[in-house]
This record gives C-alpha cells, structure tokens and sequence, in this order.
C-alpha cells in the first residue's frame, strides 16, 4: 500500500486537476509494484481500463492502460481506487437481523447467513410461488454475475422478477434504440469521437459524469478549428466551457427543441434525402407514414413556436439545426438528462431522428451515441437481459420462440420461463411494500439511497424480507437487510465489464478478497443450490466458465462475441463485439457493409440495419410533451439532481477516499443569483426544498450555472437523502422514472 505521503502526494495532483475537470496520467500510489494486473475502472460508463500494482498480495497503485481506449489517462476518481480495497467501512462477514427489521445485523458464519436466507425463500417459494421472490440487480455486477442471476430466477426458480438499477438509467436509451433500430446498443464508439466535425451534447454533463470522454472532445476540439461543440441544457456546467454553443433552453423542453431542429432542417432542404429516401421508414404511433406526413407534422415546430416553449431564441434554433446539418460529421452525446424523463423513450427517438434525416450515421464520427452511467449497464445487464422483459442476447419475454431458444439454449423444458413480464424497478418496490413479493436478493446496488420517491419505497424494504450482498458497510440499504452477504469487491475477483462503446474488458483477480467476503458468483451458486438448483444447470467452478456458456450463446444473433474468449480478454485491452471469432478485431461501425461482420460482404447497399425486418431504421413522429411535474403557483421552482465529478452514486466508495470527500463533503443546493437575491439567499446560507413528497435543508452555492427558476442538487450524500423529494413518474415504454425534473418551492430555512 502508498505510503500516507505518497497517497497524498499524488492525490493532491489528482484533486488539483479535478478542480479544472481534466483527467490525470501517471500512477497513483507506490510504483515498485511486483507485478500489475489488468482491469477495468469500477466507477462510471466510460469504462477506463487500469493496471493495478500488486506487491506482497496487497493492490499498491493504479495506472491508466496504455492499451484501452482511455490510453493510460485516468480521471481522479479512478486514480484514487486502490484505498478503496481497504476502507475501514468494509463489510468482511456475514451478517442477519435475528429477529426482524428492529433488531441488529449481527456478524454470524456463513453457513449460518445462507442457511437463514435459505430457508426463508424456500418458504416463500413454497407458499408464496416464484411471483413472490424477485432478483434486483445492478449495472455495477459483473456480466458473469447478471448473466447467473437471471438463468437462476427466469429459468430455475421460474421468476421473471428480475430487474435492476439500469432501469433507472438506461432503459430509455434501450427503448430508443430498440424501436429506432430494432436492437439495443449503440453502432458507434468513442473512436467517433476523434472524427466527429459537430458534437450534439444534449442532457449530458459530459466533463464530470464522463471526465476522460470529454477530455478526449476537448482534444478534439482543440486540434481543428472546424470542429464545433453545440452543448444543450438548462444548465451551464463545465461540459459548455468547450462550447460554442450554449442552449440554455427551460427544464423538460427537449422534445420540442429536438423537432424544432428537425423541422428548420427540413424546411431548408438541409435533409440527406437519398439517405432517408432509401434506409428508413417513419412512422406515427403503430401506423406506418410518409416523409410529406411527417414535414406536415414539423409545421408546428417552426423555430417561433420552439422558442416559446424552450425560452430560446428563434435564431439559435435555426444555427444549431444548421450546424448539425451541414457539419461533415455530427456525433450526438447524451445521458440522463434525456433517459430519466417521463417521455426518455421518445427523446431518444427524436435523437436518432436527426441523424436518419441528415445521414450523420455509419460514417466515422457520424453518430448517436449513448453515454452510459454505470460500468456494466450495457455488458450486465442490457446484453445479458437481466431486466423483468428481456431474455440473454436481444430476446424478450414476451416473444414465444425467444423464450424457447433460451430454454432450449439452458436445457430446460420448453415452457419453464414463464410468459408474462416480470416487474418493473418501481413496480417491484411497490409490490414489496404490498406483500405481493415477499422476499428479495438484492445485489450490487443501493436503492434505499438511489431509488426517486424514498419516503414511499422504502416501505418495500422493511416490509419484504432483503437479502444483499454487500461491500461497504456504509451503504443505505443495509439498514433494511435481513441478510448481508460480504461481497468480493473489484479486484478481488474477476469478471467482465461491457462499457457504452460495446467494448468488453476483463478485471482479472489481482488480491485475495477482505475478511470472509466471497465473489459474488460463488454467493449466487451456493444460495441456488441450497433452494435446490440442479448443480447441472449451473455446473460452473467459476466466472470463467459463466462466460465460456455466455459467449457461445451468441454465436448465431445480432450480439455476436463469440470470438471474445477469456484467453483474449487477458491478452487485449477490451474487444468491441460484434465479433464472430477469435481472429476477429471487433467493430468500431456496425450496420456498415465492410465494416461490421455481421452485415454480409455482398451486400447490394453500404447501411444494413439488420434489427429491423424491413432493414430500414424507423423516424417516429414524436410530439413535444411537458413533464410529469412543472413549476406552479405552489411550487415555483424545478428541482433538478446529478452527479459531481468527484463522488460515485451513493458515495459508499468515493465516500471512503478522504481526498474526494473533502472536494465535495455534502450535498448542496445551486441557485441562481437573481433568484438568490429575492429570497435573500447568500453563499452558504441554508435553504430549504420542499416538494410534494418532502422537505430537506441543504447549504446553498449561489451561481449562474442554474438558470433563473431552476435549482441543482447531486444526490451522492446519505445524510441528505435528496431523492426523498422526487416523484416516481415513469416513461410509459421504458418504465424509467424521471429523476430530472419535479416542482419545488425554495426558501431561506430559519
Ligand atoms: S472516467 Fe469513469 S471509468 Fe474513467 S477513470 Fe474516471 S470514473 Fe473511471
């Protein structure tokens, strides 16, 4: 391990550069390490690949990998990892509640904990049936794990219940690429990045959600004086210093300024007919239409009536539609500013909308490409469909031949998986809280920190019984488990992460796991045996073979890794699938003749779009609609939440590095200066929110990052459970709920 003075040393450097929002080089920690191990960043999308030092059995340091795409550069959160492994917060036994949720977790023996977790879901199973069980899972497990999970519930204990924290973040970007393209998962990469001439950067605070990505826009930027960066949100992060256009437009006005750029590319002929003309289709609701019906549809999207509903100027609509036009290659960026809304799906398809339109599609540095906030989101869980309607690979519960192919793929009789949709995240949480599921394995993931609408879904918690596996004490959840299982973390096991770029990279064990913690396939394996899983049906010895079933699964579909194997993962730095075989280099273009494997060599045109039966990607007509919650006589304000660079989520590992909690120790609340003043609000002060659903007072920063009318705050502080003042309103296709946007009232607290 560093010494203190090394550790500080080098994370003042670290908190230095995360003040400016850019990236570090260099190795963190003591560098006379003995050997140094391959991974992946534990923290965000991005998915930096890292080295970690080893000396003696003890991670020393980290490094950035010279040979993934971050190219050695770390940002701080990922340069200060290593102290992490040894937080005195660590959970390192099995704990259980004796004697319900009043009583204390107490440590006990693991075959104590499993035996009392166990018995319980054997119960309800037996009583209750596999309705009454759920899986709730994480974008943070490893794709072995997801991939276990979900052939544990769906086809042994014959339970769609499986969902997981991707829902809340993702599910929109899943939604829009499936109706769009007719597959999940984007066709670009971040080597798009490098090419692109115009960055759409849209509900995306790209510079601290993503900081090595935007390091690499900012390269970008910087290297061509034709290079443009349009950055559209209501508030000025550090993402618009690299901006040379700020669309301040008001909270939950996307749609309408998304067909508004639409309509002025349209109207001024700026469209790429013969593409559009040849590769898509448009389509209203379920009925197919045409292009004339869809101009027809943009005339009440002039740039006039936009600029009433965005509070943008009308002139500034008609520049960035042109500048996304007539670039010679436009990458579009975004996150949860546009998948957390109650209409996430359909600003999604607005997105892809400009791209099929102009043609910025298949072309190096021509794309829309969705950031992804978790390490594993799209590896974990998208691909291996661990959510309550999707199967392995693309499939879906609700389609008979896919739920025969994976039982048929898993050996088990046909009609074993059940054929109705498992729940929803927010469904669950409800139906935990009405008893209808009575007991709940929980892995990876903090909803009693992270779920919106606390105060009501936390009931679920302490009415269900909750097993969890755990790596930190600190965590919220903990608070309401019956069961905690101390959990392998990171390096201490291995496993496969799938980042936003379809890139898989492997975390090969680097250290012995802390105290009695165990990875988390061995927790998942032993707990289904005991609830009496055929040891055939799960007959791994390890993550390995997980993976070895879960690559050949794919062999004949769209999500074709099959050359991805174990031996190259250790090998190379991460590997972009499709990929058919192990000579195979993995794909930057997909749907791109000559480019992606999958699309055949003679091929009569150049774009496949092979997700859709008709091969043609689909232009929806999606009108503008407000959000759930808008400000209001009563409760004037927006409240909008998101991340800082400097801490992780629910802060149980960036929480326990001294040098990111000091950069940002609690949640706080930005205000703008104007709004500051009529309430006699200064720097510092306390304030107070209330919504609907709650109050919390929280410490003021006055600043004009926050347009007038509209309050920030981040969620990562337990003690300041802000997400007790969201609502839980979801999209309608993805079920994601719309963090970003509710109404509050804001006053100067006593
Ligand atoms: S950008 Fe994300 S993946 Fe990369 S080092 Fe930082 S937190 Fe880790």
């Amino acid at each position: 391990m560093a010494t203190r003075r090394e550790f500080i040393k080098g994370s003042a450097a670290a908190v230095a550069l995360s003040v400016m929002g850019v990236p570090a080089f260099g190795a963190q920690g003591d560098t006379q390490a003995d050997t140094w191990v391959k991974g992946v960043c534990r923290y965000c999308g991005t998915g930096c690949g890292v080295l970690i030092g080893v000396r003696d059995g003890r991670a020393v340091a980290i490094k950035g990998d010279p040979n993934n795409h971050n190219q050695g550069v770390l940002c701080q959160k990922g340069m200060l990892l290593v102290p992490v492994i040894y937080a005195k917060d660590r959970l390192v036994r099995p704990h259980i509640r004796k004697n319900g949720k009043s009583s204390p977790l107490e440590p006990v023996s693991w075959e104590e904990a499993m035996k009392f977790a166990t018995d319980k879901f054997a119960q309800v199973l037996k009583e209750d049936g596999p309705n009454a069980v759920a899986y709730y899972g994480s974008g943070q497990a490893l794709t072995e794990e997801s991939y276990l999970a979900n052939k544990i519930w769906k086809g042994g204990f014959k339970s769609n219940n499986v969902d997981g924290n991707p829902r809340l973040c993702m599910a929109s970007a899943v939604g829009g690429y499936m109706s769009t393209f007719g597959k999940d998962e984007p066709m670009g990469t971040y080597d798009d990045l490098d090419n692109a001439t115009c960055f759409f950067i849209i509900g995306s605070n790209t510079s601290e959600a993503h900081p090595v990505l935007f390091q690499r826009i900012a390269k970008r930027k910087q290297s061509s004086s034709e290079v443009r960066v349009i950055v559209a949100d209501p508030r000025r992060t550090n993402t618009s210093r690299i901006a040379d256009m700020h669309l301040s437009f008001k909270p939950g006005t996307d749609l309408a300024l998304l067909n508004g750029m639409a309509h002025v590319i349209v109207r001024d002929e700026m469209d790429n007919y013969r593409f559009h003309g040849k590769y898509c289709t448009f389509q209203k609701g379920d009925d197919a239409v045409t292009f004339d019906d869809y101009k027809a549809f943009l005339q009440d999207y002039t740039p006039e009536k936009v600029a009433e509903i965005t509070g943008l100027a009308a002139d500034d609509i008609v520049k960035v539609a042109h500048t996304f036009a007539q670039s010679s290659a436009t990458t579009s960026l975004w996150c949860m500013g546009i998948n957390q809304r109650t209409r996430g799906v359909w600003a999604n398809n607005l997105i892809h909308n400009l791209h099929l339109l102009t043609g910025h599609i298949g072309r190096p540095g021509a794309t829309p490409l969705s950031l992804t906030g978790q390490p594993n989101a799209c590896g974990g869980v998208r691909d291996v469909g661990a959510l309550a309607h999707l199967l392995p690979a693309g499939r879906v519960i609700g389609n008979q031949q896919h739920r025969n192919e994976v039982e048929d793929y898993w050996g088990i009789p046909r009609g074993s998986i059940p054929d109705k949709m498992g729940l929803h995240t927010i469904a669950l949480f409800e139906a935990m809280a009405e008893g209808k599921v009575k007991a709940v394995f929980i892995h990876c993931t903090n909803p009693a920190h992270t779920l919106p609408h606390l105060n009501k879904h936390t009931k679920g918690l302490q009415t269900a019984f909750v097993v969890q596996t755990e790596a930190f004490m600190s965590a919220e959840t903990l608070k309401y488990a019956d069961v905690a299982f101390p959990a392998a973390f990171w390096c201490e096991t291995d496993g496969v992460y799938g980042c936003t770029e379809r890139r898989y990279a492997l975390t090969e064990q680097a250290i012995k796991p802390q105290g009695e913690a165990r990875p988390c396939v061995n927790i998942l394996m032993d707990f289904a045996k005991r609830l009496g899983i055929d040891e055939k049906f799960i007959p791994y010895k390890n993550a390995e073979d997980i993976w070895e079933e879960w690559r050949k699964f794919n062999e004949k579909g769209p999500y074709n890794f099959f050359g991805i194997t174990r031996a190259r993962l250790r090998k190379e730095s991460g590997i972009k699938w499709p990929c058919p075989s192990e000579t195979h280099p993995g794909t930057n273009l997909r749907y791109v003749r000559g480019k992606d494997p999958l699309v055949p060599a003679n091929h009569p045109d150049p774009i496949f779009f092979y997700g859709k039966p008709n091969a043609k990607a689909t232009v929806f007509l999606r009108p503008y609609a407000p959000p759930f919650e808008t400000a209001d006589a009563e409760y004037p304000f927006v409240l909008t939440t998101g991340r800082v660079i400097d801490q992780w989520h629910s802060a149980t590992m960036t929480g326990t590095v001294p040098e990111l909690q000091r950069a940002y120790p609690t949640n706080f609340v930005e205000i703008n200066p104007e709004d500051a003043k009529k309430l006699g609000i200064r720097n510092g002060d306390k304030v107070e929110l209330e919504t609907r659903r709650d109050k919390m007072v929280l410490p003021a920063v006055v600043t004009d990052v926050c347009m007038p009318g509209l309050v920030f705050t981040p969620f990562f502080d337990k003690n300041l459970l802000v997400n007790k003042l969201l609502h839980d309103a979801v999209d309608a296709v993805s079920k994601e709920p719309e963090y970003k946007i509710c109404a509050t009232r804001v006053r100067k607290a006593s």
